[in-house]
């Protein structure tokens, strides 16, 4: 698939004359009718709910549209409780995973009624004593060894901190039903990114055989299975994106081939998409400021890998588009890079271009998950604005630019940088 921006060069001209570069913007149809499509592809489960991974992009006013399409919330830590909590999300609309949990979070997740999902047998008794054992609770499972998917992409689960073995699991919901839990659920998350329709159907299969085996060995029903995260999209331009609705079929079949004949047909199943929820939803727009030419040509802009970390972090490719040069010839190779004192900050490396002049805007693609939320102030350089462009054309501040006052609060206690 060709990647074409949600914007403009003259919409990004009109933008800029209130919103100066850098700034995340997110295409409000673009997400929602995305949403709605994920709820279409799953509505043959009763019980199905997506609770967006905060994590993803932990804007209120993104995550109230998701609610108005009946998205639930995943959070894993305080300030992610307090946006749900302000939200007005309450009771099964809450899933709270977290792991090495601080403390405070269970009771303060419990105090509104969230579902707590617990990383480790041993937080058992953390969660008894914070708040009780909590009626509905989830867990997690973590199968270890290799898992792979027939494309090639692979997961290493027995490499990774998260979740409880076979043998725990099993012994944590038999200790949970001693202690008066009620309503169970089991959660996994076994791979990153997938860009596969396969995934969710070969995570359910390892789920629902698990559930089938915990109702044999300890007579508990599970109510939910939670396939988690995962879901990818593609961030190179060619690659063919994923089809809920054949993910959402997939999961159907395993469903009525394992848990059906078990007499569990009444399984809500629950997900947690952040990236596939927002990703293609997002994109960083930043101004060509300076240009360099030594042993390589530099391209330097007035974002940096503080406004977008996941090149410098992980190398990921982030497509990007020289707005107004969308028909012009790629025929110049370029390093796209930020301002900080740290050499992986390179939105593009040896990338292929139109050729870029002073002040041409460069739209990086696909920013919506997991963009402005890895956010930090390395070389105190503050985190831009972030904007929604809405369905009838409009756009809306829904965070403001980080000014200096904002990178030196936490010396409010004190008068040196007053
Ligand atoms: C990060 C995370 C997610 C979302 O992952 P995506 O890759 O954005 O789909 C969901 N659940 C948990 C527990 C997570 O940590």
């Amino acid at each position: 698939m060709e990647k074409k921006p949600f914007v403009t060069k003259e919409q990004i001209e009109e933008i800029t004359k209130t919103y100066p570069t850098p700034f995340h913007i997110y295409d409000e149809k673009g997400f929602v009718d995305n949403a709605k499509k994920v709820y279409e592809a799953f509505s043959w489960n009763k019980g199905f709910r997506e609770y967006f991974a905060v994590k993803a992009e932990p804007n209120p006013f993104i995550i109230k549209k998701l609610k108005e399409v009946g998205c639930g919330v995943d959070c894993s830590s305080y300030t992610e409780l307090m946006i749900a909590d302000k939200l007005g999300f309450r009771d099964d609309e809450i899933m709270y995973s977290s792991n090495e949990t601080p403390e405070g979070e269970f009771k303060y997740c419990s105090s509104l009624g969230g579902i707590i999902n617990l990383d480790d047998i041993t937080m058992i008794d953390y969660v008894e004593k914070e708040c009780g054992i909590p009626e509905t609770i989830s867990c997690r499972f973590n199968p270890g060894g290799i898992f792979k998917l027939s494309n090639g992409i692979m997961d290493n689960p027995g490499d990774s901190k998260y979740g409880m073995t076979y043998e725990q699991i099993i012994e944590a919901f038999k200790i949970l039903k001693d202690k008066g839990a009620k309503k169970f659920g089991i959660h996994a998350f076994l791979a990153s990114n997938t860009v596969t329709n396969e995934y969710y159907p070969n995570l359910a299969r390892v789920i629902f055989n698990l559930a089938v085996d915990i109702k044999k060995q300890t007579g508990i029903a599970i109510s939910f299975v939670n396939l988690s995260g995962g879901v990818g999209i593609p961030y190179e331009p060619g690659k063919e994106p994923n089809d809920i609705f054949k993910i959402g079929q997939g999961v159907k079949e395993v469903y009525e081939e394992i848990l059906v004949p078990e007499g569990m047909d009444d399984v809500s199943i629950y997900t947690e998409m952040g990236r596939f929820m927002m990703g293609p939803y997002g994109a960083l727009v930043t101004k060509a400021v300076h240009e360099k030419h030594i042993y390589k040509e530099y391209i330097g802009v007035d974002a940096c890998a503080a406004n977008l970390m996941r090149p410098a972090m992980y190398g990921s490719y982030h497509h990007i588009t020289v707005l107004g040069k969308e028909n012009e010839k790629a025929d110049h190779v370029y390093d796209i890079v930020g301002s900080l004192c740290e050499n992986n900050d390179k939105f593009a490396i040896d990338r292929k271009l139109p050729k870029i002049d002073m002040g041409d805007y460069i739209y990086i693609h696909d920013t919506g998950a997991h963009g402005f939320s890895m956010g930090y102030n390395y070389n105190g350089r503050l985190r831009s604005a972030e904007l929604l462009l809405k369905e009838d054309g409009s756009v809306e501040l829904i965070r403001r630019a980080e000014t200096p006052a904002d990178y030196f609060a936490t010396f409010d206690f004190c008068d040196i940088m007053k």
